[in-house]
């Protein structure tokens, strides 16, 4: 299945993406792991592999996980800010749950995983000139903590800043690094700050980094997803999203969040949607089973919505040697028999490929 998402996979912490189906993930071919949620289970499945001396990705195969699917290891730095931001902070918690680098790296070491994302400091529109430079220098420091322990090919280096300045201070940064994989952070604040600003700077962002792989982290809506992937251009779009949605009974018909019970599962022919029949036939609405199904469509749908417009527009599109042209090309190459999807190392290999032609 062709998809640009790449959703977080919380195999550490949920023992239900160690189980039959979502260990037989088919649903993209990257999912996200964080550092974060491998300190916060309390699994033995954890003690057990890091006994054995496998990484966790070894162990998730052992359970049937595809091999072929990449795991993207990353701090999880933005679900502790929420927990700091959100209902904590309402009933006056500090949230003391702070990972120092050497925690990061302990987890990513044991992830096994194929891309890690660089330790990031959330830059917001209000800091200071002096804290940006701060955050600034500390992104930096992170990222060759970081190349000391994984090669430059294998870093998600994050662009952070609210100013085209600082953009262009970190794109140059990552760069000089030999970093190809790219991704934007600190999107929920700004956007959350003055929509305006959100859409220049992440504008910005693209155009600063084009021909480089360029992933976003944060979907602060789900009508946002066409306009990240088809009208900015992002390569890849975070999807936790969809797991609150599944959580909190909403069902997508298009990038509309629609309430479960109100939706006909037969209008839909995914997986996901025929175990919703049924379940709803045993009148089983409540269990694990019913989240995952829900979860299913959910992912399915935000696929669809991620690709059925670029192959319109493809279409559509006979002579134009743009950026754009050359990204979807790369994304419709396909071999009979073969996934949609192409992954982020075939990507970036393709348009290096392009970029020499
Ligand atoms: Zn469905």
């Amino acid at each position: 299945m062709l998809s640009r998402l790449i959703p977080k996979n919380h195999f550490c912490s949920f023992f239900i993406f160690r189980e039959e189906p979502f260990i037989n993930w088919e649903y993209t071919n990257i999912v996200l792991f964080t550092a974060f949620d491998f300190y916060r289970s309390n699994s033995f499945w954890i003690d057990e592999i890091m006994r054995t001396g496998k990484t966790l990705k070894e162990g998730l195969i052992d359970l049937g996980f595809p091999k072929n699917v990449d795991l993207m290891a990353d701090t999880g730095i933005f679900e502790i800010e929420a927990k700091k931001a959100g209902f904590a902070k309402k009933l006056g918690i500090e949230v003391e749950f702070k990972l120092s680098n050497e925690e990061v790296f302990h987890a990513y070491e044991i992830s096994g995983a194929d891309f890690f994302v660089t330790p990031d400091e959330i830059i917001h529109p209000l800091d200071t000139k002096e804290t940006v430079k701060r955050k600034v220098a500390a992104i930096k420091e992170n990222t060759l903590q970081l190349l000391e322990i994984v090669p430059s090919n294998q870093v998600t280096g994050i662009i952070q800043g609210c100013k085209t300045k600082t953009i262009e201070l970190l794109f140059d940064f990552f760069k000089s690094c030999g970093i190809k994989y790219l991704a934007r952070g600190g999107a929920v604040p700004l956007y959350k700050y003055d929509n305006q600003h959100f859409e220049n700077i992440m504008f910005k962002t693209r155009e600063i980094t084009n021909e480089y792989w360029l992933h976003t982290f944060g979907l602060p809506r789900v009508s946002l997803l066409p306009y990240y992937i088809h009208t900015m251009k992002f390569d890849s779009v975070d999807t936790s999203l969809l797991l609150y949605l599944s959580a909190r009974k909403q069902y997508l018909v298009g990038i509309n969040p629609r309430p479960v019970r109100l939706v006909d599962f037969l209008s839909c022919d995914c997986k996901g949607c025929q175990l919703l029949q049924e379940l709803k036939v045993k009148r089983n609405n409540y269990g694990k089973e019913f989240f995952i199904a829900l979860y299913i469509h959910n992912i399915v749908e935000a696929s669809q919505i991620s690709t059925d417009k670029s192959r319109k527009k493809s279409q559509k599109k006979t002579k134009n040697n743009s950026r754009e042209e050359k990204h979807k090309s790369a994304f419709i190459t396909k071999k009979s028999g073969e996934s949609d999807w192409i992954t982020v190392k075939q990507l970036i290999e393709k348009k290096h490929e392009d970029k020499e032609l």
